[in-house]
């Protein structure tokens, strides 16, 4: 008897946050490593490959087309104490989790360093994918390994901090590895991240400054002690008023990444923009607000049939129903295009395009 089952013509419309109507040809709910070993061992060898899409909960995506292969959809759970001393705790937390009740979970138990990336969509699994960060923080700062199946070597490994090689909403799991019918694929299955985690209050330092964080605890806690409890509701109350809920209105979270520019082209475009919000990186580089480009190139709550720019925040770009990815990527394309015009600045997506 396999372990797995496999459902063919499934419809992922329920789950891509954007809402778009795509099918897979082949969809395997993956509920153990067992399930996903068994899979891949009849499946996924050196000598022949399968065509797989690895899926969380879809909130970075975006389906232009209905997916050929397999959805391998990660779906286990658990959320297991593997160390722990006076100050600090390491738990292992499953890819199937998902990623805000495990942030709830982890800052109601009275562990801290989750609390500022309360809210975003998806499963841990994937959090390392992109480095999710949020109000000044990357997963990165708190992750200490990362379990995978590396279809590579055909083996589990566990990955270090460091070997994930952490950028800017990057990390080795989004670096390109082979194709398999066209269609790239992911070399490493992430099934368990582990999170070293404050336990020790007296040693915790809020990062509160990012953003309207500190005034909206001002205003909940009226000078009562700061817990990680608030920060994390602080947090979800600013994305609740910024951001639209995926239930009501597709989107896939901020569309674009803050472009990076050297500090000569920023002196250049203060002249003409004396207002543009810039954030220092290095000596010579700095980090620009795209959602300002974006908004300042004129597109903000712009409708384009069923998809469009998002009236509160022109970073995030919706689906308002009965649209298509494509229909998404030429809007995306015409933004570029026109901020580049604008301010001659490339501005590149963020969400996985199938
Ligand atoms: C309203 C909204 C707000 C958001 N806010 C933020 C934010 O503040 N910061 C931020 O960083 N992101 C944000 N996002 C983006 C998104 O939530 C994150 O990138 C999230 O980590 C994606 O998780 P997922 O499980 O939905 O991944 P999916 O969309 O399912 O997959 C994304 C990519 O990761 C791969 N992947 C997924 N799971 C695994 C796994 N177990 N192993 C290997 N590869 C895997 C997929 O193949 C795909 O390439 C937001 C999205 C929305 C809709």
């Amino acid at each position: 008897m396999t372990l797995y089952t496999v459902q063919h013509h499934f419809d992922l419309t329920h789950l891509n946050t954007m809402g778009f109507s795509v099918s897979a040809a082949n969809y395997v709910p993956i509920t153990s490593d067992e399930v996903l070993s068994a899979w891949l061992m009849a499946h996924d060898t050196i000598k022949s490959r399968s065509d797989c899409f690895v899926l969380g909960g879809g909130s970075n995506l975006v389906l232009t087309r209905d997916i050929t292969g397999t959805v391998l959809h990660l779906q286990q759970r658990g959320v297991t104490v593997v160390d722990e001393n006076d100050t600090h705790i390491i738990v292992s937390v499953a890819a199937g989790e998902v990623w805000h009740d495990w942030v709830m979970q982890s800052v109601e138990n009275g562990w801290m360093g989750l609390e500022n990336l309360a809210l975003i969509p998806g499963s841990v699994g994937a959090s390392p994918v992109q480095n999710i960060g949020a109000y000044g923080v990357e997963v990165k700062d708190v992750l200490e390994s990362v379990k995978a199946w590396d279809r590579q070597a055909q083996t589990w490994v566990v990955l270090k901090h460091d070997e994930c090689q952490f950028t800017y909403r990057d990390s080795v799991f989004k670096q390109p590895w082979l194709e398999v019918d066209g269609h790239p694929q992911s070399r490493y299955i992430i099934t368990e991240v582990r999170f070293k985690l404050l336990k020790d209050a007296s040693l915790w330092q809020p990062k509160i400054s990012y953003g309207d964080v500190a005034a909206k605890l001002k205003e909940m806690l009226a000078g009562e002690p700061i817990t990680a409890v608030d920060v994390a509701n602080a947090i979800i109350a600013i994305r609740r008023s910024k951001l639209p809920d995926p239930k009501t209105l597709g989107n896939a979270g901020s569309f674009f990444k803050n472009p990076v520019i050297d500090l000569k082209q920023l002196e250049q475009l203060k002249l003409q923009y004396p207002n543009i919000p810039n954030y220092p990186q290095t000596e010579h580089l700095v980090k620009v607000a795209a959602g300002w480009l974006i908004e300042q190139s004129g597109f903000k709550g712009l409708r384009d049939g069923a998809v469009g720019v998002y009236d509160k925040q022109a970073l995030v770009l919706v689906h308002h129903g009965g649209g298509t990815g494509l229909q998404l990527m030429a809007l995306a394309r015409r933004i570029q295009e026109a901020v580049f015009l604008k301010f001659n600045i490339k501005i590149s997506s963020e969400p996985i395009v199938y």
